[in-house]
């Protein structure tokens, strides 16, 4: 795949000061000891040794993550003594009988005596905030983190034990790609680590890729790619090919920023990026959401969840038009506040890992009454400048592929997903149509009806047509009383059938698309009361409702198998329609 150019693994930007560098010489510096002050290769800020270390070797002055060892990454990661190290003896040969300018087994000496390490890589099981894991680590100070036969080995044996012992494993990048030295031998091991990660993710159990400076080439093409989620450090650098070839190839220079983690955010290719401090606290919050069991029915239900309201409320005299501006109504309740209200330790997820992160649509993982689930809606901004980032929630297609990546992980995992609907519509563009727009609605549809997790969808606001049907297909779906869902607006319907825009609210009328008259019409399950004046009067009042609503319905599906909620599901779609 690199053809004949040489290997990204020689054209990563050049590695940061090693860990105790010698500052350049100059009148304040040459009267510094060399083994107490770092140079940080980022701001060049002269760094007390100690405050380093104990900064976890991250630049107090700008905040640049300084590359670490494999065994340093491990003590920054897990409870402390929690590791015990598996395989640590596999070490290197020469199937090639490789020379450069010295022998592969020289060269592979001279490593082993620098860090002390046998080779590029370690593993071993650990517990994270008392969670167990499968922590392996790879070392760019080791051959620059290449991947030979070693460490694809250990790779492969730390996926291989998450499937036996179904613990999750994560998996700490730092590599400048396959090692030449080792030659197709090495190419291999990108097919036999994403193989291994393949029998994980069938058997439902999660891996979360650490993405750190750099990482490139056979690393990035393939296990530190496939992670269910995808975590940076930030301002790494992560790619294919490096820079140099890239700029040698398109002949032109690359943008600022360009390849760092901030970067693959915005493209959609990464999850989270996460300081160094940090990432203990979020690999706990992460594996909690799949160590727990689902908590078992009634348990979950109790505390403040209101009555079942099967029949309730009593329609209103609110005409149907009427209906259509409180969904709409510019101070009416959207996902990110309910979620902040509805669910503990919400964790928002990026990317659709293809092409950007489409901010009208937004997912994450999170705590509902103690039990983890998915969450994923349409967002609509507050105030225009948030509701032009967010395109007034309408999704391109890819927030559609980021809403089924995530709905996707949730059903390998085994965790119910909850959707929240509020959209006028999938945004009609030019850019839409480029990315089939049709095709990703289309697909939705198809993936979410064979989900085998329960699925509980709410209208939120705005159930605006196949737009809002894509993130739709649930085992229930209930409506907030003020919400209208409807397969094209009024006002369109009103252009089309009554040839006069004006006619919107007589339109609104005819097309049944009230909470109330879909409840009649077996489309919705629910509907969950509102305040007298709206939802938007009582916010936390109306998440209090929708919170009692979802745990209520949410505890009559956990019970059933996959099997059987599939089943279901289909008969519910299935038997839409009436005929003569
Ligand atoms: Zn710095």
């Amino acid at each position: 795949m690199q053809q004949a150019r040489p290997g990204p693994l020689e054209r990563v930007p050049p590695a940061g000061t090693p860990a105790v560098a010698v500052p350049p010489v100059m009148a304040r510096a040459a009267a510094l000891p060399a083994d107490r002050w770092t140079k940080c290769p980022s701001c060049g800020a002269f760094v007390y040794y100690k405050r380093l270390e104990k900064n976890l070797r991250v630049c107090p002055e700008c905040n640049y993550h300084f590359r670490v060892s494999a065994r340093e990454r491990v003590a920054f990661l897990v409870d402390a003594g929690s590791f015990v190290e598996r395989d640590a003896d596999l070490a290197p040969t020469d199937p090639l009988g490789f020379v450069d300018s010295k022998p592969y087994p020289v060269r592979i000496a001279e490593n082993q005596k620098k860090s002390g390490a046998k080779e590029a890589a370690i593993y071993g099981t650990a517990t994270i905030g008392g969670f167990p894991a499968i922590v392996c680590a790879l070392d760019f100070t080791f051959l620059g983190g290449s991947m030979g036969a070693v460490v694809g080995e250990k790779v492969t044996r730390a996926v291989e034990l998450g499937v036996e012992t179904r613990t999750p494993v994560i998996v700490s990048s730092s590599s400048g790609g396959a090692r030449m030295q080792e030659g197709t031998i090495s190419l291999m091991q990108m097919a036999k680590t994403s193989a291994a990660l393949g029998r994980l993710a069938e058997a439902g159990v999660p891996y979360f890729s650490l993405l750190t400076d750099p990482t490139y080439g056979g690393v990035s093409a393939s296990f530190a790619t496939l992670g269910d989620l995808i975590i940076a450090e930030p301002k790494v650098r992560v790619g294919f090919a490096g820079p140099q070839v890239i700029e040698q190839t398109i002949r032109q220079k690359l943008p600022e920023g360009f390849q760092t983690a901030e970067f693959l955010m915005d493209k959609g290719q990464i999850d989270l990026i996460i300081a160094r401090a940090e990432l203990p606290g979020t690999f706990r919050k992460l594996l909690n959401y799949h160590t727990r069991g689902a908590v078992s029915s009634g348990q979950s239900g109790g505390e403040s969840a209101p009555q079942p309201t099967a029949h309730s409320p009593q329609p209103t005299t609110r005409t149907a038009w009427e209906s259509v501006q409180l969904a709409r109504h510019p101070d009416r309740p959207n996902l990110l506040e309910y979620a902040a209200a509805i669910f503990d330790d919400f964790t928002e997820l990026h990317g659709d890992r293809n092409l950007r992160d489409d901010q009208a649509i937004v997912g994450g993982l999170g705590l509902l009454a103690g039990r983890p689930v998915m969450v994923v809606g349409h967002q609509k901004g507050r105030g225009t400048r948030e509701n032009i980032a967010r395109n007034f929630g309408m999704p391109h297609p890819e927030g559609y592929r980021k809403a089924l990546r995530l709905m996707q992980y949730a059903g390998r995992l085994g965790l119910p997903l909850i959707t929240l609907i509020d959209t006028p519509g999938a945004y009609p563009g030019l850019a839409a149509e480029e990315r089939n727009q049709s095709e990703a609605i289309a697909r939705n549809l198809m993936v979410m009806a064979r989900l085998p997790i329960p699925i509980v969808c709410t209208i939120i606001g705005e159930g605006g047509s196949g737009g809002a049907l894509a993130i739709g297909v649930g085992d229930r779906v209930l409506m907030l009383e003020n919400t209208v869902y409807s397969v094209i607006s009024p006002e369109g319907c009103a252009t089309i059938l009554f040839k006069d825009a004006a006619s919107a609210p007589r339109a609104a009328e005819m097309s049944r698309l009230t909470a109330h008259e879909l409840l009649r019409l077996g489309v919705a399950d629910d509907v969950i009361p509102e305040p007298q004046g709206g939802a938007h009067t009582d916010p936390e009042g109306t998440a209090a409702a929708l919170k009692g609503a979802l745990v209520r319905h949410l505890d009559s599906l956990v019970g059933l198998s996959g099997t059987e909620l599939v089943e279901r599901r289909y008969a519910r779609f299935r038997a839409f329609g009436s005929f003569a």
